[in-house]
């Protein structure tokens, strides 16, 4: 699906006026506002309910904008740029002067991405500015893969929802930083890592801990409601009948190895044996599982290889440990 181009235009209208604009990009649906604006940047903290020290991403509609945002690219950064733009890398450099310490969490850098999306592409292009946008859903939940999800999440506090279908990609984009010596991975995504280093010809470090503030690295992150087990692969099946049996209402995420086993639970998600197909219907399927009423979901980690390391990061996050002490309440 493509937006039309009056809808472009309403929503290039809305960024310019100082609102906010839900947009799907190939990773997932964004909530974006003006970058350069910080009354709608601070908008965007205060829909997400997110802590205004954690950075967003400024979306340019093109890598020859990159020098307008950022300070001292160094080559790695340009050769990246150029061999993933558009595309779901995001680049973390030295922030230039148009960029408000708001949409940085009052940090001296700033992460930048070209989308690979015609909606989004053509929002940017019809807006002429820099959009700063996290993903459009509120702090710590699932992110957004249809303009449903958006719409289901957010409604009225968004003041335009750009309807581009469902994300191709699925999960976000990956976080490179090149501020310092050599660039490390600070959030697996849609850049496998493999593609990564096929283009410096080096090993890439992933660091699980780092000094700088990332969303991604709370113990928990891309929760749904219900409460994320992880065991084995060939312990799913037994897990998830055993809990079923103890009164939980399971929603299970059955390995593609596993594909023909019956499996009693409350509902079943077959898992693709592609990470493409896994990555894009990830974030649908938690979502499917919590409007089911599953309050419990059994799932097992891929091979952290491909796309499967950025599918494990997220689902280790929406396992890990909650805020609140209930365990299954939704977060704001
Ligand atoms: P999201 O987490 O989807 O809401 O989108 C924003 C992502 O970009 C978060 O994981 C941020 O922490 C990350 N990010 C933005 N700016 C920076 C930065 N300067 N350094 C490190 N990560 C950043
Ligand atoms: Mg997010």
């Amino acid at each position: 699906m493509t937006a039309r181009t009056t809808d472009i235009e309403k929503a290039a209208g809305v960024l310019r006026a100082g609102g906010l604009v839900a947009f799907p990009t190939e990773t997932v649906y964004g909530l974006g506002a003006n970058a350069e604006d910080p009354a709608a940047v601070a908008r965007i903290f205060q829909v997400k309910g997110r802590p205004p020290s954690h950075p967003l991403i400024v979306h340019l509609g093109g890598a020859e904008h990159l020098d307008d945002w950022v300070e001292d690219v160094p080559a790695t950064a340009r050769l990246l740029a150029e061999h993933f733009w558009p595309g779901p890398l995001t680049l973390v450099l030295r922030r230039g002067r148009r960029v408000p310490l708001e949409a940085t969490g009052g940090l001296e850098t700033v992460a930048v991405r070209v989308p690979d999306h015609p909606v989004a592409l053509a929002l940017l292009s019809a807006f002429g500015g820099g959009v700063t946008a996290p993903s459009a859903n509120r702090f710590g939940s699932v992110s957004p893969t249809t303009a449903n999800h958006v719409r289901a999440e957010l409604g009225n506090a968004v003041d335009f929802v750009l309807d581009g279908g469902p994300c191709e990609v699925g999960v976000e984009s990956t976080i490179v930083d090149t501020t310092g010596g050599t660039p490390s991975i600070l959030r697996p995504g849609g850049v496998t890592r493999e593609d990564l280093e096929a283009v410096l010809g080096y090993p890439l470090a992933v660091p699980t801990a780092s000094g700088v503030r990332v969303p991604g690295q709370h113990p928990s992150h891309y929760a749904p409601r219900a409460r994320v087990v992880l065991v084995e692969p060939e312990k799913v099946v037994a897990e998830a009948e055993l809990a079923q049996e103890l009164g939980h209402q399971v929603g299970v995420f059955l390995p593609a190895s596993f594909a023909d086993a019956p499996v009693k639970a409350h509902a079943v998600v077959a898992v693709p044996g592609s990470m493409a197909a896994y990555a894009r219907g990830l974030y649908g399927f938690l979502r499917e599982l919590d409007r089911q009423g599953c309050d419990l979901i059994i799932a097992s980690l891929p091979a952290k290889e491909g796309l499967g390391l950025a599918i494990a990061n997220r689902l280790r996050r929406a396992a890990g440990p909650r805020p609140s002490s209930t365990g299954n309440a939704p977060r704001q």
